[in-house]
């Protein structure tokens, strides 16, 4: 039988708001295969939220972590350096842009705007892996990044966050072959839509959500579970050999042609 056994390794998870977030989904399956997280929040005002639910997870690490600021993900390589001494898991769910950007015209997208989508939302995947790198070469690690279809489709109102998206996956295939010399795997999972905070900021979200139900091959819209399902295999030994790959988890909407 095939089993996933993640005991004894160490997992980052970055970017939990609350319980609805997909990084939380992720978190509750690499506990539930053994292994130890560490769960970070943007700011203070998550803070208690984030420490409830860390509450769920044995043995877990909460640190504060807001990738704008190097000095945060400088501490928290630091804390995990002296409390772990590596890292096997690196999961980063992030991604912000300002509300006036998710609603107005792409065209007009700011310069400031822009800089800030792509810097949270794509950049800070390349930056926390670079600050953790002597953590996850040690024992060769598994790096996996959440993305949407917007990344290579025209979506209404997802303007500047389909360009980060489009970053992000470019980033994915970059680092799987600049880290796979060092025995570390890089993927993304590509979710369809899940009402999350984030996605609630998305102009017309509830409506978009419903089309992909009423278009996916499997006729609904997917569940945070079954992005956190996928999430372990892409991190577990189950795909040792997968490296640079985009897997959709949605409900089989990509593939249609209308
Ligand atoms: P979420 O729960 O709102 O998670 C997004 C997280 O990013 C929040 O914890 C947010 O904190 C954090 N964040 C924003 N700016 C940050 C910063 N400067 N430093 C550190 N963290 C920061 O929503 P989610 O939907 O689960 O999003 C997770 C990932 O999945 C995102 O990359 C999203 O684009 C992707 N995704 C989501 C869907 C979907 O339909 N939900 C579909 C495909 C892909 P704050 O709350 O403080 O901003």
């Amino acid at each position: 039988m095939v089993t996933i056994d993640l005991s004894g390794k160490h997992a980052l998870v970055m970017g939990v708001a609350n319980h609805r977030s997909l990084t939380w989904a992720i978190a509750q399956q690499l506990h539930h295969a053994g292994a130890r997280v560490c769960l970070t929040y943007a700011n203070e005002r998550l803070k208690p939220m984030v420490e409830e639910l860390a509450g769920h997870l044995h043995g877990s690490l909460v640190l504060e972590c807001d990738v704008t600021q190097d000095r945060t993900i400088h501490a928290v390589a630091r804390r995990l350096t002296r409390d772990w001494g590596s890292l096997e898991v690196l999961v980063h769910g992030i991604a912000y842009a300002n509300k006036e950007d998710l609603e107005g015209k792409f065209v007009a997208t700011s310069r400031t705007g822009f800089q800030l989508a792509l810097e949270v939302s794509a950049f800070s995947f390349l930056n926390v892996s670079h600050h953790m790198l002597p953590l996850l070469e040690k024992n060769g690690a598994s790096l996996l990044t959440l993305s949407y279809l917007a990344a290579e489709r025209a979506v209404p109102n997802y303007n500047v966050m389909g360009s980060a998206k489009a970053v992000l996956e470019q980033s994915v295939r970059q680092l799987a072959w600049e880290l796979g010399a060092r025995g570390i795997r890089v993927n993304a999972v590509s979710a369809g839509p899940v009402s999350t905070l984030a996605a609630r900021g998305i102009h017309g979200f509830l409506s978009m959500q419903r089309h992909h139900a009423e278009k996916a091959p499997l006729r609904r819209n997917i569940t945070k579970e079954e992005v956190g399902k996928a999430a372990l295999f892409l991190l577990s030994d189950l795909a040792s050999g997968i490296t640079g790959e985009i897997l959709y988890v949605d409900a089989g909407y990509h593939v249609m042609g209308v």
